[in-house]
């Protein structure tokens, strides 16, 4: 069996970045895993869906693109533009895994996880079985979303399952989910021409005194939000907590509300309510703790309490109030773990660029963070 220190389990923004700050590592015999293809869950967006988080070429001075996956590179260079695509995207970190040459095997699932007592990691993959010393698991979120939010949800479209918005059959629709998804949902079928009721819960774009973006909605959205607000095609119903959709005959859906409030639709109602807790680690979910809230809880290097030399990267990292669901949030614990790393197999990194002065900020510092409140 092929044995290698380090595995890194998917090949999303998080696989990549972290790949990358591993490639610094002399003398580390890692290797990436993806079931698919590099970028695959930007593939799969829909058509119209484009990156909220601004990209600029800032990266000379200190302040790298907001969406690029090192300190090097700007997906904002590589395309051209502002706010990239999916498939701009996953090209993008195809292109970065191809210049760096990083040891990425496609189609290649890990189907099972096998802890050694003795330490270590035995996995079969779609493509055989290994052996790794340390495994980074960095599967993402948006291919497992929350399919059943509340009963009746599986007779709902959820936005993950979408590929365009331009060959959906002519409305109404109705939207459930008032935070990025479900804003998206709503521009785009406005924009498209259909008639849109949204229900939210509460109007993310106007929340006093939250700042972050991962609680409220991006000035992107909001601006796109502000283009269609006085349409008469879309109309918004506040303090709608959904509790069940229902089906009516063979053509017909009805949408409850907690309060008693009923909305009833003919085309299949669209769930922009998120993805699973946890998203793929829930694949091995009984290697992590979970807390109260079923998020994970991880150590202050983002290892696994229960599967010593485990890791997660990626959306659902969390530390205490700290959520770190945007790339330039989550890349900057990738350094934290790759010293961590090194240090255990006694190895050293090749600090390039200065990035241990700290030269490319939070990038390269893995003391970063520290008590910090981004
Ligand atoms: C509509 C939308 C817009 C967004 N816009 C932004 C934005 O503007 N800026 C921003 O910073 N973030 C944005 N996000 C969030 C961002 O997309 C995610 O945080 C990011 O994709 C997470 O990266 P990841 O690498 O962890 O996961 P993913 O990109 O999902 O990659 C995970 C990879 O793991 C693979 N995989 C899963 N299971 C296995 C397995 N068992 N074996 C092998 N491979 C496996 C998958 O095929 C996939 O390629 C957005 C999200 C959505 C849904």
């Amino acid at each position: 069996m092929k044995s290698v220190d380090v595995v890194i389990v998917g090949a999303g923004p998080a696989g990549i970045g972290m790949a990358l700050e591993l490639n610094k590592i002399g003398g580390l015999n890692y290797g990436v895993l993806e079931s698919d293809h590099i970028g695959e869950s930007f593939r799969r967006w829909p058509a119209q869906t484009r990156l909220i988080t601004p990209s600029f070429y800032s990266n000379p001075f200190g302040l790298a693109d907001l969406n690029s996956v090192d300190a090097a590179g700007s997906p904002a260079i590589f395309a051209g533009t502002e706010h990239l695509s999916g498939a701009q995207y996953a090209d993008y970190l195809k292109f970065v895994a191809d210049a760096a040459n990083l040891p990425v095997i496609c189609g290649c699932k890990v189907l099972q996880v096998d802890p050694n007592p003795d330490g270590g990691f035995h996995l079969v993959t779609e493509r055989g079985e290994l052996f790794t010393q340390f495994l980074i698991w960095a599967c993402g979120e948006y291919q497992f979303p929350d399919l059943k939010p509340f009963p009746g949800g599986q007779l709902c479209q959820h936005y993950a399952h979408i590929e365009d918005w331009s060959i959906l059959e002519s409305g109404p629709y109705v939207v459930i989910g008032g935070y990025e998804s479900g804003l998206d949902s709503a521009i785009n079928l406005v924009k498209l021409g259909h008639q849109v009721r949204l229900l939210v819960r509460r109007p993310t774009w106007d929340l006093p005194d939250i700042y972050d973006p991962s609680q409220v909605l991006s000035p992107y959205t909001r601006e796109r939000l502000r283009e269609i607000e006085s349409d008469d095609r879309l109309e918004i119903i506040f303090d709608a907590d959904v509790v069940e959709v229902t089906q009516e005959g063979d053509h017909s859906f009805r949408v409850h509300a907690a309060d008693g409030r009923h909305w009833d639709v003919q085309q299949a109602p669209i769930l922009g309510t998120g993805f699973l807790k946890g998203g793929g680690a829930r694949q091995i979910k009984e290697l992590w703790l979970w807390d109260d809230e079923d998020r994970i809880v991880l150590s202050d290097v983002d290892e696994s309490i229960y599967t010593p030399g485990l890791f997660l990267v990626g959306p659902q990292v969390r530390h205490d109030q700290r959520i770190y669901c945007f790339i330039y949030k989550f890349r900057q614990r990738f350094a934290r773990i790759s010293r961590q790393i090194a240090q255990r197999l006694q190895l050293d990194i090749e600090w390039i660029d200065g990035s241990q002065d700290g030269v490319w900020g939070p990038f390269g510092n893995s003391e970063c963070c520290e008590g910090c409140e981004c």
